[in-house]
């Protein structure tokens, strides 16, 4: 994009006076951010009109990704790189004595997802518009995104995140294109105005959502997509009748109601969703979103709906938004007087949809009861869709009544969200080969055989421009100065880097490289709360959601076996480590909080013992994130992906880290197979039973834990320290957590994650790491071989794949 530093800085100078009334000296740095943001925006604007006009023009084919969630992080510094304009801006900034980093942190995060499903559609976004497709995002404009943790006295706190308290500079509110979503009512059936007889409903809710555009702005080319954001409010502001009939306090609750359909994000990752206010969230933004995808289609093509897949296709990210596939029925039923078999059929070939879970907690279910008071015209469509299936399903398992009432979309009181999905969309997807492998023979094992043609994979990337570019700008140029550009726009170049593995230079570079994140990482945490990090010392990183599959607490009964060992023998002398981890856990999930207050509680212990000196640090980094990630991540040695083999989907930040050239140390679980295949086995650590051992297992009923206790003391010992006041005087905080791997809670069985029988295994693989980074250069080689080999992770080979096999794009070049 043109860049004109006079202009620009004319701009920033006319926004402080009129936003703020102030000139430079006056401006504080969230000012500047604000200014900045909006100056750049300016500069953006002319391209995003203009890939919006050349998409209606061209009548081409777009895609919708509809998702309950983006997690896109800070916008300032990716839509500088990404529009080319960065050097230019900082030119401007340095001239008036300021320094991009020190407003870059003025932003907050747009936190609005709760992990791996949400950053996954952020660096979607990245990649479509990148690559030129036409692909837009639909979701919801939450007033508060994922919770700020803070940890007190070990135990993690929630505060509200009001990411929107100053303006958020880079969106564009859209009032003129406000649209009504109904809840509640009674069916009627009758005769409408122009003589049709139809259902309709009377006495429904009103909501008005009002959309918030945000501009999505390729690399290295003009398209500038839009991900839309839907804000509830009610229709009537506040209720001026209620107030006169002196009910105040009614005409707020009205209000009120309305606007907490976007109030808040659920936390919940990979849990239980039985919320009601969820439910209305999620046909809150679906129907907004086909209301407004029907609107522009009519306008431009008329009411020939079966020409409606031509033009669009939408994908369903998980089962969040799987109730758009009844609306769609009900609003060309119901408002545009389509037949029932032409509604299906535009429904089937419109929506595809991506599974991202096979944990049976994470699998949505609503009661009948709530869907059917919410939205009772939906419920019926999803009825008679039921009714329909039912009856195919008789006749594909005509002896077989599990089958029959298992696979119905509503059973046992319930409609199961991901049943609906696969009966009508034309492609289902899982998110890496184990993972889709896993869907296919486990756990859609008969949805594979009535409907094999949908079933495919499509491996989950993350976009390099913001986890390598914008993240390690070090490690983007040691790259450039060695392969040139291009990598940029095609990870597979990295491939290159492969040639300078015996190159003395390139490795010293590396590892210094390496060392600067490290001082630079070690710097944040020193300000944003008072750790001390040894940069000499291993950083060994696990940082994702805190979920018990995820198995955080291998990682900490591994560094207590260490800190015993190091106590126990003074002549033991391993190489320098720092244990960093980064996680949130659902605000209801008490195990998981209870496994932080234990990484905090070791980490106290372990910090504070002289007998450790230096060996052993363990730091836990408050209120994870997508920018604490960028800093983390170039930062870190190994990458802890040691998940229960068969319950990671598949992982994303295990294709952040490898690109930043950390070493992988994990199970056989999700893309982690992919990444050791791409990387070489002896690049990584790989560890554990596999997935199949653990479906034998699983099926045998034959897992016998107390084995693995009374075959190693040292194991024995660490989890027996999780009560006998090691931890915790009291005794009782990390009871729950003793008893789930000891003798199984809550009629569960015991170590259902198998944290016992992998230990060893964990421990072996561990003592393998810390003798690999005794050789540093061995290890730098190790790292380089990594980031050459990561090209297969960029979010850019995920779209081409979606875009072949799935939506069918043309690119549109924006001139
Ligand atoms: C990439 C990312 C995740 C996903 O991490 P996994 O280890 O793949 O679960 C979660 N949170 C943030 C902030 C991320 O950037």
């Amino acid at each position: 994009m043109k860049f004109d530093a006079e202009e620009f800085k004319a701009n920033l100078t006319a926004r402080l006076r009129r936003q703020y009334g102030k000139d430079f000296s006056q401006a504080t740095k969230h000012d500047l951010f604000d200014a900045v943001s909006a100056s750049a925006l300016e500069i953006i604007m002319p391209n995003w009109m203009e890939t919006r006009r050349e998409y209606e023009a061209k009548e081409t084919r777009q895609l919708y990704y509809l998702s309950a969630e983006f997690l896109m992080g800070r916008a300032l510094s990716n839509n500088l790189i990404n529009s080319g304009i960065m050097e230019g801006v900082k030119g401007v900034l340095k001239e008036l004595n300021v320094n991009i980093d020190m407003i870059e942190d003025e932003e907050p995060d747009a936190g609005l997802g709760n992990g791996g499903l949400g950053r996954l559609a952020a660096c979607f976004l990245d990649s479509l518009a990148t690559l030129e497709y036409p692909g837009h995002g639909y979701g919801i404009r939450y007033e508060y995104g994922m919770f700020e943790q803070h940890i007190i006295d070990g135990q993690q706190v929630e505060f509200p995140d009001n990411w929107l308290k100053h303006r958020d500079p880079w969106e564009v509110k859209r009032s003129d294109l406000s649209v009504t979503v109904r809840f509640g009512g009674d069916i009627k059936y009758g005769k409408t105005p122009d003589g049709q007889d139809r259902f309709y409903i009377e006495n429904a809710e009103e909501i008005i959502a009002t959309p918030y555009d945000m501009p999505v702005v390729g690399f290295g080319c003009n398209t500038v997509n839009t991900l839309r954001l839907w804000q509830a409010s009610s229709p009537n502001g506040f209720d001026l009748q209620l107030f006169n009939d002196s009910q105040y306090q009614r005409a707020v609750e009205r209000q009120n109601n309305a606007e907490n359909i976007s109030r808040v994000l659920y936390p919940n990752d990979n849990g239980p969703m039985g919320k009601e206010l969820r439910l209305r969230q999620q046909y809150f933004f679906t129907s907004a979103s086909l209301q407004d995808l029907i609107r522009q289609f009519v306008i431009q093509h008329g009411t020939d709906f079966s020409q409606f897949p031509k033009y669009h296709v939408i994908q369903l990210n998980d089962t969040h938004p799987v109730v758009a596939i009844p609306e769609l029925m009900r609003i060309l039923i119901d408002e545009y007087n389509v037949g029932w078999d032409n509604a299906w059929s535009v429904v089937q070939k419109t929506f595809a949809y991506t599974n991202h879970t096979i944990l049976a907690e994470a699998l949505e279910k609503w009661p009948i009861e709530i869907f059917q008071r919410l939205l009772p015209r939906v419920y019926q469509i999803v009825e008679e869709i039921n009714r329909r299936f039912v009856i195919e399903l008789r006749q594909k398992f005509p002896e077989d009544y599990y089958n029959q009432n298992h696979m119905a979309i509503i059973h046992d009181g319930k409609v199961y969200m991901a049943w609906l999905a696969i009966h009508s969309c034309f492609s289902v997807n899982g998110v890496a080969e184990l993972h889709t492998k896993i869907l296919k023979e486990q756990e859609l094992k008969n949805w594979a055989v009535i409907y094999p043609e949908k079933f495919n994979n499509k491996t989950n990337g993350v976009t390099q421009r913001r986890w390598l570019l914008c993240s390690n700008p070090e490690l983007a140029e040691f790259i450039t100065k060695r392969i040139g550009h291009g990598w940029e726009k095609d990870l597979s170049l990295l491939k290159g880097l492969e040639k300078f593995a015996d190159d003395d230079a390139t490795l010293e570079e590396l590892i210094s490289i390496k060392h600067h994140n490290k001082e630079r990482l070690a710097e944040y945490l020193k300000h944003a709360q008072n750790e001390f990090l040894d940069p000499d010392s291993i950083f060994d990183t696990q940082v994702k959601r805190l979920h018990e599959y995820k198995r955080q607490l291998l990682n900490v009964l591994h560094i207590m076996y260490l800190y015993n060992k190091i106590v126990e023998d003074p002549t033991y002398n391993p190489p320098a480590r720092t244990f960093i981890f980064g996680a949130k856990a659902a605000s209801g999930y008490r195990r998981a909080k209870a496994i932080i207050k234990l990484i905090n509680s070791v980490a106290d212990r372990v910090n504070n013992d002289r007998r450790v000196g230096g060996k052993l640090r363990v730091v836990f980094v408050e209120n994870y994130r997508v920018s604490v990630a960028e800093k983390i991540i170039p930062a870190s040695d190994v990458s802890e992906q040691i998940s229960t083999a068969g319950y990671e989907a598949s992982g994303t930040s295990n294709m952040k880290f490898m690109m930043n050239g950390a070493l992988t140390l994990g199970t056989l679980d999700g893309a982690n197979i992919e990444i050791v295949e791409e990387a070489g086995q002896e690049n990584a650590f790989i560890f554990g039973l596999t997935s199949d051992e653990i479906i034998k297992i699983n099926e045998e009923h034959s897992y016998n834990p107390q084995k693995y206790l009374d075959r190693s003391p040292a194991l024995a010992k660490v989890v027996r320290q999780l009560v006998d006041g090691t931890y915790d005087s009291t005794g009782h905080l990390f009871e729950e957590i003793h008893n789930s791997l000891v003798y199984g809670v809550e009629g569960q069985r015991a170590d259902i994650y198998y944290i016992l029988a992998d230990f060893d295994a964990y421990v072996k693989a561990q003592e393998k790491v810390a003798a690999a980074y005794a050789d540093k250069k061995g290890w730098a080689r190790k790292a380089l071989l990594n980031i050459a080999n990561s090209g297969k992770f960029s979010s850019d080979r995920t779209i081409e794949d979606y875009v072949r096999d799935i939506w069918k794009l043309q690119k549109v070049n924006i001139k």
